[in-house]
């Protein structure tokens, strides 16, 4: 979409810090950071939310989870949180799909 702020970021035409890239998603750390380790996961295709996956999107999902297992343990991350906000009741204030990853600091539960 082209005025979807995380779909420019996925272009590149919004500066952001990379995590990981490949042709399928996108990794970069989150500008407000809520742990030592906050990162965001993003499908390069424009999905809305949890609630837009559907048959057809899902594999990119599943790559993403994958990704989000490998760039953890490249870090040296064993403990960490795997989010998505889905709707403003929920929290999500941008969107597009994406997976908040934090570490570094206990957690507490439930989530606010
Ligand atoms: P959510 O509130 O769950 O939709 O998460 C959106 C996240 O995107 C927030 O944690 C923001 O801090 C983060 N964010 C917003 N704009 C940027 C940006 N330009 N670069 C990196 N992270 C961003
Ligand atoms: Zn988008």
């Amino acid at each position: 979409m082209s005025d979807c702020l995380f779909c420019k970021i996925a272009r590149g035409e919004i500066p952001s810090k990379k995590v990981y890239e490949d042709e399928l998603c996108y990794a970069f750390y989150d500008i407000d950071p809520q742990a030592p380790v906050h990162f965001l996961v993003i499908p390069k295709a424009h999905i809305a939310s949890c609630g837009a996956i559907d048959a057809e999107n899902a594999p990119v999902v599943a790559h993403i989870f994958q990704v989000i297992s490998q760039v953890t343990k490249e870090m040296g991350v064993t403990d960490f949180r795997v989010v998505s906000n889905c709707g403003p009741q929920a929290g999500q204030s941008v969107p597009h799909l994406h997976f908040h990853v934090l570490s570094g600091r206990d957690m507490t539960w439930p989530p606010g």
